[in-house]
């Protein structure tokens, strides 16, 4: 494995001459030379040698120095081991792996085997992949670890959340694992060192660790899964498999040998899927915008969950919507069932609200790794699972629940739930840690009690004994009090004290026996109290060596019904999400998308969800909706129009319609007709990137090819300002050329946004391209955008009035004009360029026009009275015979 900054620029040092601990250290390094070793040392994790350099940096804490190794100071700094997680978190964030060195035995058990020091080992393996800890983890995402296996020119790929056990597989062209990635967001990458090398370029992350595969991978994974056989759990291909054992095997060595609960693998998960490259995700910011904020992203826009799961499954949903239709209206239907519904809805909603994240408790509990609120998690998420039962039960509506619902239905109360028992073992509140005490309530468990009621006797005892001291020692202000350090102690005012120590010392079990001396005050014991001290540490000590054998017992109970709770927390995501989307639905005009198996493309009055709220918060002019129809016979649409008209927006809007459609959501639109889509694209020209610093014309060519090698007659292609990054008629040229392949060869569904206005001309040449423009007035000298879709094409760009609206100086301004004016005069001179390019035009001369279609030029079809057309018709029809007919010799 390697970590993903250097941290080992300095060549090992020997572990030579080492002192017992630091020979520990190496020990630790040598095993996990790429993490930063967290060394336990008392009540600290501390760092040593570059490690300490490293962490010290990235966490901004002191570096110090203490003692020596070798001649040489050995540097060292430390985090405190009660707070350790929030360093972790950091450094885990910055891509370092860290290794957790602790100490795994009492001083007591050291100084029986007589060692010299006490005995400590790699506990676990922190990685950005593998973190189960509430505060290492975003709550509202997934963390995929990502394995790879090539094959030839295939590659199995396996991706498993630790945090909820999910587990998928898929067998892929190795050409497709950029999407893949683009897809799965994931935290960490598992491949061998050769592969991560020669793809560089697709894995594009520093979160990588090496693994090879292993050689006996079908073996591995049945074991985790204590089967004999993958068949039950679908049909796996070998490097699925070996895949799959990768990040088996990865997870065990980062947990030290144990194994979180895991659901079985689920094969092929990218079958069924609409597929989207990253260029596309990028530009149409799914779930994060294009400058990596989760704020103005298509998934906060439309965000109406109400738990962290939900929000997990929404915005899987959104980076994988389907392209299986039986499935896509399956969703449709649990969507519309609680649309109408309004009651159920409020009902499971209020259920869900602030419901516990069951599924990450249950990860902690596999792993041991708990805390007394992920007991309480599972107790109290069945409980609202079980309401959410209820409340779709109390749904005897008259359409029958649909079958998703209905199965959520049935997987939210599992027959064998630790319910009942968690119900009663669990106190309320709890502690916020085990060693706390206080896990258990009253009554569950009679040992328990027992222990508990000894130790409040001997405190009765102590108090009952407070009297009678006061008494013996003739100080009435005498008090008992408990201290952290020395238990029960009885403190008496100085003046007393010093009385009390004058006196001849007595013997019997209340003679005092003198043990601190403060300012104002003095402590002293006896052998009665001592015994009572004595008789409530042992209880205490007992009692919670009980809770941590019953805190064991419900971890097992809890554990035993692991896949019906998380089947449970499933159900309770799935309908998070349904019932988001359905009230969302009912928040604004949004509408189930009908959808076909033609490419169709009919919307009416859709908006851009995120433009639409952002310019709702704004309080400023409202969204403006817009149609768009790329139905059979005008299945290209040629959109122009100035810079700030909206071109991009419209662009975006209809390909986020078909995301949200496939992915299960209803739609921003009035109607929707949306033939499903097996591939959607969307790219932006270069010029528009330039900010990103990502993209240059190369690019903006190659994300291009690749929409003309990989686009079907099924697919959705929107391209936006694409050609601009290069010189215009370059630019021009491949814009042309790519609308020419789009139309005639791939056939597809597309949206084309140019300010070159001079491809209208194309509108003549391909009968299915469609020109469209956004609509701009003119308004006392100034340009107001009106933000409406409408037929035809603009006429001029309008950029000289664009640079007004920014601001640019009026000289500045006029001079432009004039240049404008000049420049229009000579290329009207020149080549007529809105008829014909001039590149092609000399590249290939036109052939002389066809006497019909030169007759049909001449004609304005809006000024004809129906009998001028009808002689027209006949003409055309003369012209056509005399040109076919042969001609006379
Ligand atoms: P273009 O791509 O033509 O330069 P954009 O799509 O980037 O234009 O839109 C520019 C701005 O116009 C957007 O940021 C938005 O504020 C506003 N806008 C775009 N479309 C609409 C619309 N349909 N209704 C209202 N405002 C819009
Ligand atoms: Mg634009």
């Amino acid at each position: 494995m390697s970590g993903a900054p250097p941290q080992n620029r300095k060549p090992p040092r020997s572990p030579e001459g080492a002192t017992p601990a630091i020979a520990q250290w190496f020990a630790a390094k040598a095993a996990h030379p790429d993490a930063l070793i967290f060394f336990r040392m008392g009540d600290f994790f501390e760092m040593l040698f570059e490690d300490a350099e490293v962490a010290a940096a990235a966490l901004d804490i002191a570096l110090s120095a203490r003692g020596e190794h070798q001649g040489e100071k050995v540097a060292l700094c430390g985090v405190p081991a009660h707070a350790h997680e929030v360093y972790l978190a950091r450094l885990i964030r910055q891509g370092h792996r860290v290794a957790i060195c602790d100490q795994t035995e009492t001083p007591e058990e050291q100084k029986r085997r007589k060692a010299p020091t006490i005995r400590r080992e790699v506990t676990r393996l922190v990685t950005p992949g593998t973190v189960t800890e509430e505060a290492l983890l975003e709550a509202t995402r997934p963390a995929w670890l990502l394995a790879l296996a090539p094959a030839g020119d295939a590659l199995g790929a396996a991706w498993v959340d630790v945090t909820t056990g999910a587990f998928g597989t898929e067998r892929l062209a190795a050409d497709d694992l950029p999407a893949l990635i683009a897809r799965l967001e994931p935290a960490e990458i598992l491949a061998s060192e050769a592969f991560a090398r020669g793809q560089a370029l697709a894995l594009h992350t520093d979160r990588i660790a090496h693994v090879e595969p292993p050689r006996d991978a079908l073996r591995r994974v049945t074991e985790a899964f204590a089967v004999a056989t993958l068949d039950g759990f679908g049909a796996f291909t070998a490097e699925e498999v070996t895949a799959a054992a990768m990040a088996v095997d990865y997870v065990r060595l980062t947990q030290a040998g144990a194994l979180p609960r895991l659901s079985p693998p689920v094969p092929s998960g990218g079958r069924g899927l609409l597929q989207m490259d990253g260029a596309t995700r990028r530009s149409l910011e799914i779930l994060r915008s294009e400058r990596g904020e989760a704020r103005h992203s298509l998934l906060a826009a439309v965000d109406r969950t109400v738990t962290p799961a939900g929000a997990r499954e929404l915005a899987a949903r959104l980076a994988s919507p389907l392209a299986d239709g039986g499935a896509i209206d399956e969703r449709h239907d649990a969507v519309d069932f609680l649309h109408a519904a309004d009651a159920v809805r409020g009902g499971l909603r209020v259920a869900l609200k602030g419901a516990p994240d069951m599924a990450r408790a249950l990860a902690r509990l596999s792993l041991d790794r708990f805390a007394p609120r992920d007991l309480g998690a599972i107790r109290d998420g069945l409980a609202r699972a079980e309401a959410m039962a209820a409340a779709l039960a109390g749904a005897q509506a008259v359409p029958p629940i649909p079958p998703l619902l209905a199965a959520a239905q049935a997987a939210l109360v599992p027959a064998d739930s630790p319910r009942a028992d968690m119900l009663r073992a669990l106190a309320d509140p709890l502690p916020a840690r085990l060693e706390d005490g206080g896990l258990v309530a009253t009554g569950y468990d009679g040992e328990l009690d027992a222990l508990r009621r000894l130790a409040a006797g001997a405190r009765e005892a102590i108090a009952a004994l407070q009297m009678d001291l006061a008494q013996a020692w003739g100080v009435a202000s005498l008090k008992i009090r408990h201290h952290q350090q020395f238990g029960f102690l009885a403190e008496v005012p100085a003046a007393a004290g010093e009385r009390l120590l004058r006196e001849a010392a007595k013997d019997g079990p209340q003679a005092p026996v003198h043990r601190q001396t403060m300012a104002n005050a003095m402590r002293f014991t006896c052998t009665a109290l001592a015994e009572l001290d004595r008789r409530v540490a042992e209880a205490g000590e007992q009692a919670s060596k009980r809770e941590r054998v019953i805190a064991q017992h419900l971890r097992r109970l809890c554990l035993a019904s692991g896949p019906a709770i998380a089947a449970a927390a499933a159900a309770m995501a799935e309908i998070d999400v349904h019932a988001a989307a359905a009230e969302l639905a009912a928040d604004g005009r949004w509408c189930r998308p009908d959808m076909t198996g033609r490419a169709d493309f009919a919307v009416a009055a859709a908006r851009h969800p995120v433009v639409e709220a952002a310019l709702a918060r704004a309080r400023g002019p409202a969204f403006v909706p817009n149609d768009c129809d790329l139905s059979a016979g005008r299945r290209l649409c040629l959109l122009t129009g100035p810079n700030m008209a909206g071109k991009s927006t419209f662009l975006r809007q209809n390909a986020l319609l078909v995301i949200l459609a496939q992915a299960g959501l209803f739609v921003p639109a009035d109607s929707a007709r949306i033939g499903l889509t097996d591939r959607l694209f969307s790219r932006v020209g270069a010029a528009d990137d330039i900010a990103g610093g990502r993209s240059t014309f190369m690019v903006e060519m190659a994300e291009t090819a690749a929409i003309l090698n990989q686009a079907t007659a099924r697919s959705l292609v929107v391209l936006d300002e694409v050609g601009r990054g290069t010189a215009t008629w370059d630019g021009l040229a491949i814009a042309w050329s790519v609308l020419e392949a789009l139309h005639d060869r791939i056939r597809c569904r597309t949206i084309f946004a140019t300010h070159f206005h001079e491809l209208t001309a194309l509108a003549g040449k391909l009968p299915e391209l469609v020109p469209a423009t956004m609509q701009v007035r003119e308004w006392k000298g100034e340009v107001v955008f009106e933000h409406r879709v409408g037929p035809g094409a603009a006429e001029r760009s309008w950029g000289v009035h664009v640079a007004r609206l920014a601001g640019v100086p009026r000289p500045v301004l006029v001079r432009a004009q004039e240049v404008l004016r000049s420049l229009e005069a000579r290329a009207r001179g020149l080549d007529p360029l809105s008829d014909e390019l001039p590149l092609f035009a000399r590249a290939a001369p036109p052939a002389p026009a066809h006497p019909v279609l030169a007759a049909l030029a001449e004609l304005d079809a809006d000024t004809l009275s129906p009998r001028e057309a009808l002689d027209a018709l006949y003409r055309l029809k003369t012209l056509l015979e005399e040109a076919v007919a042969p001609a006379p010799e």
